[in-house]
């Protein structure tokens, strides 16, 4: 039995705008904001306050890719790997209905880079039973850590125009066909 293991902002949900907002508020310049990375490090990057990152973060706004919704309703095993601050992205998950087995933020990986190593642990499978579905480099090598398999979230535009190597789906139906 496969276990489908999706990272969370620009995979299940179109939060860039969202992910932005705060640092926009706190005066970062929206040239030196990308995606991917673990928000505390990210916030030291740029200066700000995690804190006031989080408190200025929206949970209330950001909604599922198109076609997301009717997946999560069918899938069967399933679980979350986020580098997101767990008081910014459990809310989401709330409201949105959402219950993956297992959630991992990034209070899950001692406020560092996500890995899959816990959430196999959690989920009690081996790596070659678990499929990740991501939308950056970061997701691509916590799978390739861990020697599990990996499809790109073809949905996201940014991973549309970066056109990258490997298995690319391109509308989250496909996401259903990982179960195999
Ligand atoms: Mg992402």
């Amino acid at each position: 039995m496969t276990v489908l293991v999706f990272d969370f902002d620009g995979t299940l949900v179109d939060s860039d705008d969202a992910l932005v907002a705060p640092f926009l508020q706190l005066g970062v310049p929206r040239e030196q904001i990308d995606f991917g990375h673990v928000i505390s490090e990210e916030c030291d990057r740029l200066g700000i306050s995690l804190d006031r990152y989080v408190e200025l973060y929206d949970t209330s706004v950001v909604a599922p890719f198109d076609g997301i919704e009717q997946v999560v309703g069918q899938l069967d095993r399933w679980a979350l790997c986020s580098n997101k601050h767990p008081a910014s992205g459990r809310p989401e998950l709330a409201r949105l209905g959402w219950s993956p087995e297992v959630a991992m933020f990034t209070d899950a990986f001692g406020w560092r880079h996500k890995s899959l190593r816990p959430l196999l642990d959690a989920l009690g499978v081996a790596a070659d039973a678990v499929a990740m579905v991501g939308d950056s480099d970061a997701d691509l090598r916590c799978a390739q850590d861990v020697g599990a398999r990996f499809a790109w979230a073809g949905w996201n535009q940014r991973v549309q125009a970066a056109a990258p190597d490997g298995v690319v789906l391109d509308v989250p139906v496909r996401i259903l066909d990982l179960y195999g």
